[in-house]
């Protein structure tokens, strides 16, 4: 979110208006020169160009033939020297300004639907985000900035040591205030700027940014996670019959068997070798199934970041306010060795990161979520016949049981649900 406040500058903290006063002046005629300028040497870029189309068939390199790779390079290395007085940086800003201007009229200008742009007098000066500095004075609550207005060459032809000037800022009302703390704490970050003078006053245009907290989640959609065998996760949203997401848990079970090989065979190692390692002193002996639960423990964390961030990124670009997660205690038995190894961990991740959004998780109990038709509400063991798919004995919903059971803990209130089901 970009936006401008508008800053009385009260007064120089260092020197008589009369000298920042003389110097404002002098470096916004510049500009304006600058500004019109400018215009004019896109008029000659742009025709430069045209003729040169007519002649060869085509639009010049930039560089090839005029030395520059862009309009704005082409303008603005013949105006800094003539120019002199305005800070580089300011001066490469003016610039843009006016060649961006010249960009977006120039189709309306060709149609003769718009005159080419000319800056009158009282035309703001830019000033660049790093010619701005904020300072909070503790002790009577001023706010001072310091400006960065002059080049090198007008800074020694008048004779001082600095072309930089302080100046107390009116702060004004309570908002004025509160977003010149953001800007000094670092909450906001300011950007381009401007000065311009109203009646006899001068102000500072300050232009800063932020980012917008969070995205507005819409309250009613939740997003299912069922965590199974063969995809150990798959995602299904309340809101949408189809809509789905899934990791394949291919690398998950690839890697445990390559650990548990490698661990047998080194156990097996173990009985042959004996006591032959322990001879060669403490201090040098690896237990090689350390290194192997180191790794086990890398890989676990790395991919279960890796998971937990595409969650939350689903749950976030579905706007969903609320995650919900079966409970672990309903995980049990077969793969038990898989399960422990990164469910639990990979749910404390899915909660901190979905915490971090702004995203609510909740944890139901999955006890017949897999039996469970999320269409008709039919529970019924025979609707699971095979492992991955499901097929509704009621009414004959066919899908892939994972999705079902997904979409199964997606359903607000679930819990009550089904035991209002098991009942009747
Ligand atoms: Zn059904």
């Amino acid at each position: 979110m970009k936006k401008t406040v508008r800053l009385q500058i009260v007064k120089p903290m260092d020197e008589d208006w009369e000298i920042l006063g003389r110097v404002l002046h002098d470096i916004r005629y510049q500009t304006r020169q600058v500004l019109n300028k400018t215009i004019q040497l896109c008029w000659e870029y742009s025709n430069f160009s045209s003729e040169y189309k007519a002649l060869h068939g085509d639009y010049p390199k930039n560089k090839e033939i005029l030395h520059y790779t862009s309009m704005h390079g082409y303008a603005y290395n013949q105006l800094k020297e003539q120019y002199y007085y305005i800070q580089s940086g300011n001066c490469s800003q003016t610039v843009k300004r006016a060649v961006d201007k010249w960009k977006s009229d120039l189709k309306e200008i060709l149609r003769g639907d718009r005159s080419i742009p000319s800056y009158k007098k009282d035309i703001p000066i830019d000033i660049v985000k790093d010619a701005v500095s904020l300072e909070h004075d503790e002790k009577n609550g001023n706010y001072i900035a310091t400006l960065s207005l002059m080049s090198t060459a007008y800074r020694k032809e008048m004779e001082r040591k600095s072309g930089q000037f302080r100046v107390l800022l009116h702060s004004g009302d309570n908002s004025k205030k509160t977003i010149l703390k953001r800007l000094v704490q670092g909450e906001y970050q300011h950007t381009a700027s401007q000065i311009v003078k109203k009646g006899k006053k001068w102000f500072l245009n300050l232009s800063y940014k932020f980012d917008v907290l969070q995205t507005p989640f819409q309250t009613e959609r939740v997003m299912g996670v069922d965590m199974g065998v063969i995809y150990p996760i798959y995602m299904a949203f309340n809101y949408h019959d189809h809509l789905r997401y899934k990791i394949q848990g291919g690398e998950i079970e690839r890697f445990r068997r390559q650990v548990e090989s490698r661990k047998k065979a080194l156990q097996d190692q173990g009985k042959y070798a004996g006591s032959g390692r322990v001879g060669h002193g403490t201090k040098t002996r690896i237990d090689p199934l350390e290194v192997i639960r180191d790794k086990i423990a890398n890989f676990r964390e790395t991919k279960n970041h890796h998971y937990s961030r595409y969650v939350v990124d689903m749950a976030e670009k579905h706007e969903c306010a609320t995650i919900q997660l079966e409970e672990l205690k309903g995980i049990h038995q077969d793969d038990a060795f898989l399960k422990r190894w990164s469910y639990h961990d990979l749910q404390e991740k899915i909660t901190y990161k979905a915490e971090e959004k702004g995203i609510q998780v909740i944890k139901v109990d999955p006890q017949k979520t897999s039996q469970r038709c999320h269409h008709c509400g039919n529970i019924d063991s025979n609707n699971r016949k095979e492992q991955a798919s499901f097929l509704c004995t009621s009414c004959g919903m066919e899908t892939n049981a994972d999705f079902n059971a997904a979409k199964n803990i997606s359903i607000p209130g679930i819990e009550q649900i089904i035991q209002t089901e098991m009942k009747s």
